[in-house]
């Protein structure tokens, strides 16, 4: 069977759980933010559905004829309905899906319909899914699976059970990163993955994606010649250190770096991002005012804004413009007064 991440055992438990005792629903809408492993849980629903021996077990035997074609992802009762070639999920799609499932299962169980980006219906195919989720048909289930904040027509959301996959609580995702292959290998210490993850919002897929591809390393790289281009005053200096691919990534560093700097003037002490670097970051605020810290994460949220709005042909002069306010409105001779170097 998939291989359930430990975050998600509980909840597929519940909704197992639900089944095993009869009163499982039709239809089933997980809500997930990216980077928490919702589609395995998906995945692991809809094999438990399919199994032929699971009804009063917990998960999916993984031997039995059903579990077998599943796993080789061949079931004739398991379909998926999701955008195809990023286009929103159109009504023929739907239709399709309607038609197939008002046929008996091939296996003579239950059958089972996915649908990724449920948020992607157009509006006609979300009233011709509707229309099924109306009328439940006996042994077929829908698992829907959006974005948390995506916007769902009401109407389906009323048919749903919804269930919510958040990202796991920090311990349980630091356990889990400390035991990736890629993670050990790497030899990462505690305070770089707990970074990683915060870096990521707490979601231990993109946590690992982001250890996996050497992402901390080149963050303190990055963010070190930020610190000679604020000593210096020099934005021409640190320009050409933006990578196309990685820009917004390398914004939003410069942008917890001073958030965890303002952080550290009000002595807050938690939700710190930089975890590996708090010495750097200590450093750099006791020369700030709280007033300039405010200030440069204004301008760091505009340049975030700016980059994300406007085409990738000036993202160039949108770096330069707000690495240069940085300078004459933050980093400006009055802000470091009585600096001794
Ligand atoms: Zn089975």
């Amino acid at each position: 069977m998939v291989n359930l991440y430990p975050w998600l055992t509980p909840i597929y438990h519940n909704i197992t759980a639900a089944f095993s005792q009869g009163h499982g629903h039709h239809a089933l809408l997980f809500k997930a933010d990216e980077g928490v492993g919702a589609e395995n849980l998906v995945t692991a629903t809809a094999q438990f559905l399919l199994c032929q021996a699971s009804r009063s077990e917990e998960k999916p035997c993984g031997r039995c004829h059903a579990c077998q074609l599943f796993q080789a992802g061949s079931h004739p009762d398991f379909h998926v309905l999701a955008p195809i070639d990023n286009k929103d999920i159109g009504v023929d799609q739907v239709r399709e899906i309607n038609e197939t499932v008002a046929q008996h299962a091939q296996q003579g169980g239950n059958k089972v319909v996915c649908l990724q980006g449920a948020e992607r219906l157009t509006e006609a195919a979300a009233n011709a899914l509707l229309k099924t989720l109306e009328e439940p048909r006996a042994n077929t289930y829908f698992l829907l699976q959006t974005d948390v904040n995506a916007t769902l027509l009401p109407t389906i959301y009323s048919r749903c059970q919804a269930w919510m996959v958040a990202s796991p609580p920090q311990d349980t995702a630091l356990a889990w990163l400390q035991q990736q292959p890629v993670v050990v290998q790497s030899a990462e210490k505690t305070d770089e993955i707990l970074t990683a993850l915060r870096i990521n919002y707490g979601r231990p897929l993109l946590a690992r994606e982001t250890l996996a591809q050497g992402l901390i390393e080149k963050r303190r790289e990055f963010l070190r010649a930020f610190w000679l281009f604020y000593q210096r005053r020099s934005p021409l200096e640190l320009l050409p250190l933006f990578d196309k691919s990685l820009i917004l990534q390398q914004v939003e560093w410069i942008t917890a770096f001073l958030a965890d700097a303002l952080k550290d003037k009000l002595e807050i002490r938690d939700g710190w991002i930089c975890l590996d670097l708090v010495r750097g970051v200590r450093q750099f605020s006791e020369k700030q005012s709280v007033q300039g810290l405010l200030e440069a994460n204004r301008i760091m949220q505009q340049m975030r804004s700016d980059l994300t709005r406007i085409t990738a042909v000036n993202q160039e002069l949108i770096l330069l413009d707000g690495l240069t306010r940085l300078i004459t409105e933050v980093f400006c001779p009055e802000s470091d007064s009585g600096r001794a170097d």
